[in-house]
């Protein structure tokens, strides 16, 4: 499995370069790989998950799933609007 050398930092959007180095027989889900943030030098633990073993993109479930969300934030968004 692989586990990308470079993400991007949630806080400030600057790359953070992976710490931790593949082990002997490879990345399973579960272990624990660490990065450093370039920009606010923050550190990430990340966990390998099952969706980084999958070597299938997001299914488009998680799409309609996105569509759904915005949809839904709409009806919250017109909700204030009806009761006045
Ligand atoms: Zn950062």
């Amino acid at each position: 499995m692989d586990v990308p050398k470079k993400i991007t930092c949630v806080d400030c959007g600057q790359p953070a370069y992976r710490l931790t180095y593949p082990p002997e027989d490879g990345w399973v889900v579960g272990d624990y790989v660490a990065y450093r943030c370039s920009g606010c030098n923050d550190r990430w633990d990340l966990i390998v998950n099952e969706e980084d073993a999958a070597e299938q993109p997001p299914s488009s479930l998680s799409i309609a799933d996105e569509a759904r969300a915005i949809l839904q934030s709409r009806i919250d968004q017109q909700r204030p609007n009806d009761s006045n």
